[in-house]
């Protein structure tokens, strides 16, 4: 697929913002992702790699190539313990939970309908249910664009972090996840930490009763993009100091919070919004979801311009009640590339 003029970018990323980029193709092997790259970059053009475009906002135009990351393929193999799942990083992640699922491979159903690639499941360390990618990741594989090579990073070396991890740091840039390879145990024990879950009995309960469970929990909570523009939670919860919570826990004694392992506090960022009474505000064409104030959503023909204006509003009023400044959890593409999206909402 290939244009040199302003190709729509409105079914690639799931806001459906109307941005347009010069270029779009297909990648569907590392040499021809290399190819693509190395001829953009010739010819002057920035590049953006994409998988389900379910965590971008385009604030403008793309002035350059896109990139679809179409690299698919499924290996697996096993010890007498563990499953190991070599997978592209342009399989649908959904997808690839339903099919091991299927296939009596079990371990990722708490993360069941989290939306887009594999690929992009290490970068932010995507997470649900009581559980993130990062306690089944057995290794991330990389190239480097510049020279070609190809490198493996064990799960350690990936650095993951709530929403977080080395791919949105060191290797942000001239970088692109090839594969990805996850490792499962047979001895299966399901997660029912999370609400929703907690009453589903672990001696009974099978894999695919978690799996059902999570995606009609998530279908009745988050609007569907295929429906209503959205990137799911637009901001990250914040963590914040215990002595920080404490002082809002005095305030507001219904603030809910979750205690981390190293002493740090993390508050809903959705409560947040809305204790501002901010379910429905409308900025132009975007507005904060009706019944998660979590999701901005593309209500009516927004532009990139009136979701960055929303967020900033909702930002404002969150430290003006609490003294918290909320930091996006999706990724911001402007003419040439990413951009700090605390810089474009500030
Ligand atoms: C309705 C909805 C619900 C969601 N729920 C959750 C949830 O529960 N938990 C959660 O963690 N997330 C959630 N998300 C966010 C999203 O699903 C994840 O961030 C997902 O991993 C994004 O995948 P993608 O392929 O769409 O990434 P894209 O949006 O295509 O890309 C995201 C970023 O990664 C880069 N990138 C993509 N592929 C590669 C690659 N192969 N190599 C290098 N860089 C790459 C892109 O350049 C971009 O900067 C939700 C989103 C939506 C729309």
């Amino acid at each position: 697929m290939y244009s040199d003029n302003h190709i729509e970018l409105k079914n690639y990323n799931t806001f459906s913002l109307d941005a347009k980029a010069q270029a779009i193709y297909s990648a569907t092997s590392v040499e021809e992702l290399l190819m693509l790259w190395k001829n953009a970059l010739l010819k002057g053009l920035p590049v953006l790699l994409l998988g389900g475009g379910s965590n971008v906002l385009f604030i403008s135009d793309f002035d350059g190539l896109v990139i679809l990351n179409r690299i698919t393929s499924l290996v697996i193999t096993e010890s007498s313990q563990e499953w190991f799942i070599h997978v592209g990083a342009g399989n649908n992640w959904h997808q690839l939970v339903k099919e091991l699922i299927k296939s009596g491979i079990y371990g990722l159903e708490n993360m069941a309908l989290i939306p887009g690639s594999v690929g992009a499941a290490p970068i932010q360390n995507i997470g649900a249910y009581g559980m993130e990618f990062k306690d089944v990741c057995h290794y991330v594989d990389i190239v480097d664009i510049n020279n070609g090579k190809q490198y493996r990073l064990d799960a350690t070396e990936c650095q993951f972090g709530y929403r977080d991890s080395i791919f949105k740091h060191k290797y942000r840039e001239n970088f692109a996840i090839v594969s990805v390879g996850l490792k499962l145990n047979k001895l299966w024990k399901p997660i029912l930490t999370y609400a929703g879950l907690t009453s589903l009995t672990a001696q009974t309960v099978t894999a695919q009763t978690i799996f059902d469970a999570v995606c009609k929990m998530r279908q009745s909570k988050l609007p569907d993009p295929c429906l209503v523009g959205n990137a799911g939670s637009f901001f990250k919860n914040p963590v914040i100091s215990r002595m920080a919570a404490n002082q809002i826990k005095a305030r507001y004694p219904r603030c809910p919070e979750y205690p981390q392992t190293n002493g740090t506090v993390k508050l809903a960022a959705g409560w947040l919004i809305d204790q501002c009474d901010l379910k429905g505000f409308q900025c132009g064409g975007a507005a904060v979801h009706s019944d998660q104030a979590l999701v901005l959503i593309n209500k009516n023909n927004a532009t990139g311009k009136d979701i960055v204006d929303l967020a900033r509003y909702i930002q404002k009023k969150v430290i003006e009640k609490f003294a918290i400044t909320l930091e996006p959890e999706v990724r911001f593409i402007g003419k040439y590339g990413e951009v700090n999206a605390m810089d474009a909402i500030s």
